[in-house]
């Protein structure tokens, strides 16, 4: 009680937040994640002992060459379960450890994982990852087969096979009945990504569970500081809460869309006084292109901009697809809550 007090509203929200997030949910001290992620610096080698005195440092692990062509296969902008980059094999190596449990545990894990892959046809084995080699989507799916048996699935060779979900497919099925031209991503056995792989994670995509519409980048996935700054730069909210898109999808689809009429709008305004200030000052008026001083640092909306032009924004999806899709009880990404994924339709 007098911590509540004591620290207000701020504690009730990270309580919350923890409860919705399974990982740190475990923890049965309600420790931080700062706390958890020393823990894991030092829990390194194989007979890591957490209840050791503190200042008693383990030997550091030293990446064999084997780590370090396993990081090497892999794709360069790979990150945690949270999101956090992993730069190095140093830190690919201590966050694989801790994920896995040991060094020794990865050994074991990897063995397994490895025999499985090796007798799966290139039919199955195709389906892990995206563009990577046969080698990287090998060392993929050591990771993915633990991510998949932690969710609670516990045959992952079954589910790479039977692809999408029956569920998935009635539902789609829906969809597709009234909008037959609709073109989406089929099943990918991933990890969550977030510009890049969040180790340690199966996307609703690897569980056969979401597709998404094609070509992604019209309707970018974007982070909450991208989402931040669209609606700053729009003066704009929006309400994109699963209750409101369960009540009425139309109502979701029609703010996102008049935000992006704002934006489009906006963006117009602002690219127009950088090249009137250019010319002004005798210099080439859009070389480089003006939308890429107004949209500085904003890599998601820039990419789009340089792909379909400015006056597209970042959403066209159709509103009776999104509505259609909401009927037929899907959940849409745009309405998450640590993202917002524009493309993404799940059950
Ligand atoms: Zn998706």
């Amino acid at each position: 009680m007098r911590v509540q007090r004591a620290a207000g509203n701020r504690a009730a929200v990270q309580v919350a937040t923890t409860s919705r997030r399974p990982a740190e949910a475990a923890n049965p001290l309600g420790r931080t994640a700062a706390y958890d992620r020393r823990i894991q610096r030092q829990a390194i080698p194989a007979e890591a002992d957490t209840t050791s005195s503190e200042g008693e440092k383990p030997a550091a692990y030293v990446p064999t060459e084997d780590d370090k062509k396993e990081f090497k296969l892999l794709p360069r902008n790979i990150k945690n379960a949270k999101g956090e980059a992993i730069g190095t094999v140093e830190e690919y190596v201590e966050y694989r450890h801790s994920y896995f449990g040991s060094a020794e545990a990865y050994e074991t894990a990897k063995t397994t994982a490895d025999a499985e892959f090796d007798k799966m046809k290139k039919s199955v084995w195709s389906k892990i990852g995206q563009k990577e080699s046969k080698a990287a989507k090998r060392v993929l799916y050591r990771w993915l087969r633990k991510a998949y048996i932690d969710a609670g699935l516990a045959d992952p060779v079954s589910v790479i096979k039977s692809g999408m979900t029956a569920d998935l497919k009635k539902k789609l099925g829906e969809v597709k009945k009234k909008h037959a031209d609709l073109k989406t991503g089929g099943f990918v056995a991933r990890p969550k990504k977030l510009k890049g792989y969040k180790l340690g994670t199966v996307s609703e995509h690897g569980t056969g569970n979401a597709v998404d519409v094609t070509p992604q980048s019209r309707n970018p996935h974007f982070n909450n500081k991208e989402w931040k700054f669209i609606l700053k730069f729009t003066s704009k909210t929006v309400d994109r809460s699963a209750k409101r898109w369960k009540k009425d999808p139309a109502d979701v689809w029609r703010d996102i869309h008049d935000l992006n009429d704002a934006y489009v709008t906006e963006l117009k305004v602002k690219v127009d006084a950088v090249k009137a200030e250019r010319k002004k000052a005798g210099k080439p008026e859009d070389e480089p292109a003006a939308y890429r001083s107004v949209l500085k640092g904003q890599r998601t909306l820039i990419e789009t901009a340089q792909k379909y032009g400015i006056s597209h924004g970042f959403f066209d999806l159709d509103e009776n697809l999104v509505v259609d899709f909401g009927k037929a009880g899907f959940t849409w990404g745009a309405t998450f809550t640590n993202s917002v994924d524009l493309h993404h339709f799940e059950v």
